[in-house]
């Protein structure tokens, strides 16, 4: 069984094909500047890179059909060998909590979710209908970033703002990553050899975009992101939490419009304004080396809010088993984890610094007796979404 994973965004499209016996990838690849010129980066039996025209994203696909079909650096002698399509969908709203076989009814539904996710369900869309024109007949599935935490009761979900807000735009927490979450999360159970259903684990995606997930007894029922991904942990370049009254205060000194203001919240913010340096951690922990105060201080108020929403999770579970770290920092940066675990020894956890140097790779960090467990579980959306292709057609 061999399953093409796409997530496409406005400018950009990400693929994999999948073979599911063994789980191996057999070709991945990326796409960018859709719509301005178009370039590819492909890899396959061989590396390809071209320039080539993509007005949209049916050009792109189009295009990476034929890298994976191409007799030098493609994987496949036929397309026919693709049994069917996984797609990243960004919000599935309170109509998803599951990934689900793409129907018209579907369609539509990923339609009404665009005024919550106005960039990113309109590509994703786009790379279905895409796909329905150029591999005509193959099942194609929708895996939604929101749906692991349709879980969350209305105690989590719900803002206190007045009620209507809910029941006429659907204003409420929907959380994102939950691939993500769910794959670390699945992960972190087989690793510790216990069922899902008999542990809590609070899993910190730790990346770019970063939130931290509640998951007890195998159900998300709490997470950072909110009604947007701007909500939680302070991000690259988005602010995270920060108290909603400073919103009017700025416009009216400044002079801002909305559109101002949500760019400055979700572009210039985050570690980006606070440290002046970069958005990027490494660039900003280089700078913390170099003595720069501004960059310690982000990195003290990055590892800060992590560690209280740690705090905040464990509570909500009333104990916690295992703590995850995945994503760009979290698999890589030894000195973040170790930042953030040094806040947390009063839920009884103790790391193991030699095995905390280990980058990029699953290993239990915790030290011997630890009574909670500190976890690097590498993220791969990719098979999680490959998976659940898989188990909607076999069913
Ligand atoms: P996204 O998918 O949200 O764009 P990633 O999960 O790729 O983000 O994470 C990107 C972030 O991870 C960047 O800020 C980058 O600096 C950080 N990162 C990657 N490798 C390291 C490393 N070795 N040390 C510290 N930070 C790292």
């Amino acid at each position: 069984m061999k399953i093409l994973v796409l997530n496409c965004g406005s400018s950009s499209l990400k693929y994999q094909l999948i073979d599911m016996d063994g789980e191996v990838v057999l070709g991945k690849g990326l796409c960018e500047r859709i719509g301005i010129d178009g370039k590819l980066k492909h890899s396959g039996k061989e590396e390809y890179a071209a320039d080539i025209t993509m007005r949209d994203q049916t050009d792109a696909i189009r295009i990476v059909i034929d890298a994976l079909l191409n007799k030098d650096h493609g994987v496949l002698n036929s397309i026919d060998e693709v049994n069917a399509v996984g797609h990243r969908v960004v919000h599935g709203g309170e109509y998803f909590s599951s990934s689900v076989i793409v129907t018209d009814e579907v369609k539509k539904a990923i339609s009404a979710c665009v005024q919550l996710a106005p960039l990113h369900n309109p590509p994703n869309l786009m790379g279905i209908e895409a796909c329905e024109k150029l591999l005509p007949g193959k099942p194609q599935a929708a895996v939604f970033d929101t749906a692991f935490h349709q879980t969350m009761p209305p105690k989590a979900f719900m803002y206190a703002i007045p009620y209507e807000m809910y029941e006429k735009y659907k204003i409420r927490k929907y959380g994102f990553h939950g691939t993500s979450h769910k794959y670390v999360a699945q992960r972190a159970a087989a690793l510790l050899n216990k069922p899902i259903e008999t542990i809590n684990i609070i899993t910190c995606h730790l990346g770019n975009g970063a939130s931290v997930c509640a998951v007890k007894k195998g159900k998300s029922i709490d997470t950072s992101m909110g009604f947007t991904p701007l909500e939680g942990l302070v991000m690259g370049t988005r602010a995270g939490n920060m108290d909603a009254a400073i919103i009017p205060f700025w416009m009216e000194k400044e002079g801002l419009s909305v559109k101002e203001v949500e760019s400055i919240l979700n572009k210039k913010s985050g570690m980006l304004g606070l440290s002046g340096v970069s958005s990027d951690f490494r660039d900003i922990e280089d700078a913390k080396k170099q003595g720069d105060k501004r960059a310690e201080i982000s990195l003290d108020v990055f590892h800060y809010r992590v560690a209280k929403t740690v705090g905040e999770y464990a509570a909500a579970m009333n104990g916690v088993d295992a703590i995850v770290f995945t994503a760009g920092l979290g698999e890589n940066s030894a000195s973040s984890r170790a930042a953030i675990c040094e806040y947390l020894g009063y839920l009884g956890l103790a790391i193991y610094s030699q095995k905390n140097s280990v980058r990029g790779q699953e290993i239990d960090f915790s030290a011997h007796g630890s009574k909670v467990r500190a976890l690097v579980i590498p993220t791969n959306e990719e098979l999680m979404i490959a998976r659940d292709t898989l188990e909607l057609i076999s069913n």
